[in-house]
């Protein structure tokens, strides 16, 4: 009977099946979340196996434990802090010298390490041969193979990780990377000097810490500096000496030359455990490479798959779309006619459902979306993609990768910015993280419609087409300004990974897709929620209104008086003048009138004001708005809005500005809370908020009073 719980972390390269084999472990009891202090996605899973409970843990892809991306720094501290019971290395089989440095670097821990030899059914079709007995030798390591998308070997693998839990050994200290013989007089005379100069336990293995401070690991030496006070200097002291004797010997710093000696070690290790078999297989991932990567067709290829991502995502997710649609209706009709009117009733209706509803139908659209990315990113092609932006992003100091965050823009700002996750610079990503906001989101696209169809009718598409490549212009634009002013200093090198094509599994995608949509339903939810309640109780407050005239009174004198036709067009027409009084002598129309003087130099008037505080909620709100305080949505009329408008104090001119500035002014409160999160600083959040705004109001300073100075209307 065994009362602990088993503790296994799933280390490994990118792409090395970690998730996939977690999955396959866990299933869907899972927790994601993030590592704490950081924006790294962690996933947690328990389940219960030959009579064992066993957490299992997936580490952070990394190809080394050298602390240069957070990624290796999340996935050490894991190992070294924590003392997972277990950590299983899940090796790509088919990428064995590769992934051997990792596995070296867990060996020098003080941890229970299993290797997963994954991917062996690529490594069989590639006709390489691993002797995994050989290997678990040489290592001193138990090794199974599996093959994560096929859910094989799994079962073996968690026998294992269970026995080697269990087992009473300690863990050997012979077969590890020897060092050459200076580098390891070195460690061992580090290693005693530290064991006679400090009383306090570490909380490392002494050998291990050699090598770091050897190798000037920063991390490690801030940990000494703090655990041991003034005794640190006496050691940083000593480790110089070495350090310099070394440099001396070797005439290159002992990182590089420790680095050079683990490969030669595992270059060892590959001539004793692999054997390639002559017949040699074609490579088809190469072979798709040469179509999909080629210098001419390639780009042609990307921009297609592109249109196609977004003609599905919106085509195919109109019609889902317009079932929720009508669904939501059918609802609110429903309550309509079911409830008896009262302030909860108005509360439910305009505000909760006419909020929340409208983001709710987006799912569909947003679920497509996310299959497209999971799917790209799943085959392989995200990372195809991202190598062909490489030389355009260039422009703006950042590599391919970031392109991939800036692409998802045109859907949601939300789901753009968590996936600048994948970008190993924390520079890059906060930069990233500014300018996508730039990128259009679909949201907005109801704004232009609208404007765009009302005041240039003929023109609508050429309008909103020159709108989009505004907002990426100014991303460019102020990616470069900010790449030279704010985040100066080389980009962080970057080789880019292209792994092997690989045919996605259904469940995967599906756990990909349903991960992200379900973060983004919760809190689009929350925020909506709260966001739309207040907007109603803007427009809803107060509710004694001290009319201009007592509408209800006229309506009474038309009643009685006219034909039926005049009679109906009569009251018709009071109705909205109530509706607009009402509107402007709501809280939100004292709001609107105080905030107007900053946007009428832009040639934005209250109402304008009004709409665009609302967006800051979700952009979408902005139609509802204006839908609200022109007061002139009638059933039996399809363009009512639009004549509004047209016979409002707005212009083509203004609504051009108006555009302009909706196009980039501050993001809404979901993507700031995301900015939040992500950036981890209020610093940037704030940042983004301030400058965004800034340039909107400059852009559509200039257009407004451009326009005006040439005579435009
Ligand atoms: P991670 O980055 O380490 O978490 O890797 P993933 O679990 O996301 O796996 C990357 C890709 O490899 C996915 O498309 C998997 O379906 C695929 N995959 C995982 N294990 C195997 C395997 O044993 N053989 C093959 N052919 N593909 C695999
Ligand atoms: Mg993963």
């Amino acid at each position: 009977m065994h009362k602990k719980t088993i503790t296994i972390a799933l280390a490994g390269n990118p792409n090395s099946g970690k998730t996939t084999i977690f999955n396959n472990i866990t299933g869907t009891r899972q927790k994601v979340g993030n590592w704490p202090g950081v924006t790294v996605e962690k996933k947690e899973g328990s389940v219960r196996k030959y009579g064992h409970d066993l957490t299992i843990i997936d580490l952070p892809g990394t190809y080394s434990l050298t602390p240069f991306s957070i990624e290796e720094i999340v996935a050490r501290d894991f190992v070294i802090e924590e003392s997972p019971d277990v950590v299983i290395d899940i090796i790509d089989a088919s990428n064995l010298e590769r992934s051997l440095y990792l596995a070296t670097q867990l060996r020098e821990l003080d941890c229970k390490v299993l290797f997963a030899l994954n991917m062996a059914d690529v490594a069989t079709s590639r006709g390489t041969k691993i002797d995994a007995n050989k290997l678990s030798e040489l290592l001193d390591v138990p090794v199974v193979f599996t093959i994560g998308n096929k859910n094989t070997g799994i079962d073996s693998l968690l026998k294992a990780a269970i026995k080697l839990a269990d087992s009473k050994s300690k863990i050997s200290q012979k077969r590890k990377v020897k060092y050459s013989n200076d580098i390891e007089n070195s460690i061992s005379k580090l290693q005693n000097f530290i064991e006679e100069h400090i009383e306090q336990t570490l909380p490392y293995n002494m050998r291990w810490m050699a090598i770091k401070l050897l190798e000037n690991d920063k991390i490690v030496r801030e940990h000494i500096r703090q655990k041991t006070g003034n005794k640190s200097l006496e050691i940083f002291r000593e480790v110089e000496t070495h350090r310099k004797h070394l440099l001396d010997r070797f005439d290159d710093d002992p990182e590089i030359v420790m680095t050079d000696e683990r490969y030669g070690f595992i270059a060892g290790i590959i001539k004793e455990v692999v054997t390639k078999s002559t017949k040699r297989r074609i490579d088809t991932s190469r072979n798709i490479d040469l179509v999909l990567t080629n210098r001419f067709v390639g780009f042609p290829i990307f921009i297609l798959f592109i249109w196609i991502m977004f003609q599905t995502t919106f085509a195919v997710g109109s019609y889902p779309m317009e079932w929720l649609d009508s669904g939501v209706n059918w609802l609110s009709a429903i309550l309509e006619l079911s409830l008896p009117d009262s302030l909860f009733k108005d509360l439910l209706l305009n505000g909760i459902i006419a909020g929340v509803g409208s983001v709710i139908i987006f799912l569909p659209n947003i679920l497509i979306l996310f299959l497209f990315i999971a799917i790209f990113e799943d085959t392989g092609y995200m990372a195809r993609a991202a190598f062909l932006m490489d030389k355009i992003m260039h422009l703006i100091g950042l590599h391919g990768k970031s392109f991939i965050p800036m692409l998802m823009g045109f859907g949601c700002s939300v789901p753009a910015i968590m996936a600048t996750r994948t970008l190993e610079s924390n520079k890059d990503r906060i930069l990233t993280i500014l300018i996508t906001p730039f990128m259009s989101c679909s949201a907005k696209l109801p704004i232009y419609i609208l404007l765009a169809g009302t005041f240039f009718s003929a023109n609508a598409g050429t309008v909103i087409f020159l709108i989009y490549i505004t907002g990426i212009i100014l991303s460019i634009i102020t990616g470069r300004l900010f790449r030279s002013t704010l985040f100066k200093g080389a980009d962080a090198p970057f080789v880019m990974e292209l792994p092997p094509y690989r045919i996605p599994m259904i469940k995967s995608l599906i756990i990909h897709m349903w991960d992200r949509s379900k973060m983004f339903l919760k809190k689009m939810g929350g925020i909506i929620l709260v966001g739309s309640v207040i907007v109603w109780m803007l427009t809803a407050f107060p509710r004694n209104i001290n009319y201009s005239m007592d509408y209800n009174e006229e309506i009474n004198k038309i009643n009685a008086s006219f034909t039926e036709k005049q009679k109906k067009a009569a009251i018709t027409k009071l109705k909205l003048a109530e509706k607009a009084e009402k509107a402007e002598k709501s809280l939100m129309g004292r709001i609107g009138k105080t905030i107007a003087p900053v946007f009428a130099p832009i040639g934005i008037d209250w109402r304008g004001s009004v709409a665009l505080l609302t967006g800051f909620v979700a952009k979408e709100i902005v139609v509802s708005t204006f839908g609200i305080l022109y007061a002139s949505e009638e059933a039996d009329e399809p363009d009512a809005l639009k004549n509004a408008l047209l016979a409002s104090e707005m212009t083509s001119l203004s609504a051009l500005s108006l555009m302009m500035f909706v196009l980039l002014y501050l993001p809404c409160v979901a993507t700031i809370a995301t900015i939040r999160r992500e950036t981890g600083s209020m610093k940037w959040t704030l940042f983004s908020i301030v400058y965004s705004t800034s340039i909107a109001w400059m852009a559509a300073f200039c257009i407004y009073q451009g326009g005006k100075i040439l005579g435009l209307t």
